[in-house]
């Protein structure tokens, strides 16, 4: 049986469930972007390596269509390993849970992804664009790029001109067709992150992302080369040409490598009661982060409001082969666990993430 993480989390705080079965309680919304513990000692001894783009995901806001004490809105951030960083969504007060959260710079933001046109994925976009203006760290060379459904620059712009706000950086608007799939591919030149788009159902026109790694630069393996008799020179004509022939023998730039790992790919979604537009691209993916706005059993009510279950998120995180299901998005209903009280008896929201446990182990069981 394959092992799917299921983390749920809440401001500040989250139970998760790692690969060696415990249960560990963190102080911090963040999760990170590790390899696979059976991994560890090839990457230890550098005979495995990877582009080690995607670093860490900071969850600033969990809470459906408005907030509560303890939950912003929607908004969460993905931090590259350069320490570059792409927000998905900016609900009403993201700039506030910024202010807790170190590591998420304005300075540092590259793209800014919205979902959908609905309030609590986008009203906080025109506050922060102003805030980051103000707060000058970014100059006229240094544009950020705004993706989202068509009326997004439209939106941005009405506020922006009503409110007398001027930015002193460029935005450079990318509307998608939010009916449409769009592969971006990688979004800051060559060796960058790519970036695709896909239709997904909700009342609203959304689109779900899918950001993969780029493939990792051959590294040579000095010995293994020198074994070949491919020395000097010759690997600098190897790396550049792809091959060279040493007496006789056609010697590929594949056979002196170090044995490289596939490039690995998180899936943001938006609100949804259907993402299957995206099974296919984000197949194999390392996270899915997925709404979860109701319980299970209230499968009618979620899908007549465009949304899932805890169930409908774990059945899309099995379809995707995710190693990693993150739920957000939950209803206000939902009462917040404090640190403290982590026995499902004592919250609501603890209940759901027993729901999608057991949802994700009785699936897979009856997968084998
Ligand atoms: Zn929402
Ligand atoms: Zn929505």
């Amino acid at each position: 049986m394959r092992v799917m993480q299921i983390a749920y989390l809440w401001l500040y705080c989250c139970v998760c469930v790692c690969e060696c079965e415990c249960v560990c309680v963190c102080v911090v919304c963040s999760i990170f972007f590790v390899d696979a513990h059976n991994n560890a000692s090839e990457m230890a001894a550098g005979t495995l390596y990877r582009a080690a783009q995607l670093s860490r995901l900071t969850f600033l806001g969990t809470s459906a269509g408005c907030p509560t004490k303890q939950r912003n809105v929607t908004s969460h951030v993905l931090t590259f390993s350069n320490g570059r960083q792409w927000m998905l969504d900016c609900g009403e007060a993201t700039q506030h849970q910024m202010l807790h959260c170190p590591e998420v710079k304005g300075s540092r933001l590259d793209a800014i992804l919205i979902t959908h046109l609905h309030a609590d994925h986008v009203l906080g976009l025109p506050g922060l664009l102003a805030t980051l203006s103000m707060a000058g760290g970014r100059s006229e060379s240094q544009p950020l790029k705004v993706i989202g459904p068509t009326g997004l620059r439209r939106l941005i712009e009405t506020i922006l001109e009503l409110t007398f706000s001027y930015l002193t950086f460029p935005i450079d608007y990318h509307e998608l067709d939010p009916l449409e799939t769009h592969e971006l591919g990688p979004m800051f030149g060559p060796d960058t992150p790519e970036l695709a788009a896909y239709p997904i159902k909700h009342a609203v026109p959304c689109l779900g992302y899918v950001i993969t790694e780029s493939p990792p630069t051959p590294k040579i393996d000095a010995a293994r080369a020198k074994a070949l008799g491919v020395s000097g020179p010759l690997l600098g004509t190897l790396r550049r040409e792809g091959s060279v022939t040493i007496e006789g023998q056609l010697v590929h730039l594949e056979d002196v490598c170090h044995a490289a790992l596939p490039p690995r790919k998180v899936v943001l979604l938006g609100d949804t009661s259907d993402a299957s537009s995206l099974h296919a691209a984000g197949q194999g993916c390392h996270t899915v982060v997925h709404e979860a706005t109701l319980a299970s059993g209230m499968e009618d009510q979620a899908v007549a409001n465009g949304h899932s279950t805890t169930n409908m998120a774990v059945d899309t995180a099995l379809a995707l082969g995710a190693s990693r299901l993150i739920l957000t998005h939950i209803s206000p209903r939902y009462a917040v666990a404090s640190p403290e009280e982590t026995t499902p008896a004592k919250s609501t929201d603890l209940v759901l993430l027993d729901e999608a446990r057991n949802a994700a182990t009785a699936r897979s069981s009856a997968l084998e």
